[in-house]
């Protein structure tokens, strides 16, 4: 339809396709210097890890109660050795018991979510409140009974490894409060 109506205006078919020729060399020009960069990417180099890059996985039932999805945001490296993750909990869904050997950073994204501490009371936790788990002391997090809750989560990581998994959180446990 913009043919049509640019002709309606007085330009011609021969300027519009002159137009047309010009922005597909353009943008072939603008590919091609982009390959080259793309192609010699270092470590040195800033890097994007592209949205939908990385598939959502199912958390496992061994480690958690409920639905859960853990989208990975980063891994673990030399730079930084602390992975990121997006946690989604199902209401009522929660993680085991666990620790973690470098602690760990819960930063609540969105709903509403409760962690405790082994021996201690559940705390309520919400969008923006960020949570320092620190490293060996027991605890577990996950959403509210009737309300989903998403956090990111940012873990320490030694010898390869950022958790250690321990028992359910049982329902009398969950509930007491
Ligand atoms: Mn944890």
């Amino acid at each position: 339809m913009p043919l049509f109506t640019s002709i309606e205006k007085g330009l011609s078919l021969k300027s519009i396709l002159r137009f047309a020729l010009c922005a597909a060399a353009l943008q072939s020009g603008l590919a091609t210097a982009a390959e080259p960069q793309a192609n010699t990417t270092t470590a040195a180099d800033q890097q994007i890890i592209r949205a939908g890059a990385q598939p959502s996985a199912v958390g496992p039932a061994d480690y958690f109660t409920g639905r859960v999805r853990v989208d990975p945001v980063w891994p673990a490296n030399g730079s930084i050795n602390a992975s990121g993750g997006l946690v989604t909990f199902e209401p009522g869904a929660r993680s085991a018991w666990h620790t973690h050997p470098a602690g760990q950073r819960l930063v609540v994204v969105s709903g509403v979510g409760l962690t405790q501490e082994w021996g201690k009371p559940i705390q309520e936790i919400r969008p923006g409140d960020v949570v320092w788990c620190p490293p060996g002391v027991k605890h577990w997090h996950g959403a509210a009974p009737t309300t989903a809750m998403t956090h990111l989560a940012v873990t320490g990581t030694v010898d390869g490894k950022n958790v250690t998994w321990m028992e359910k959180v049982t329902d009398e446990q969950y509930s007491m409060r």
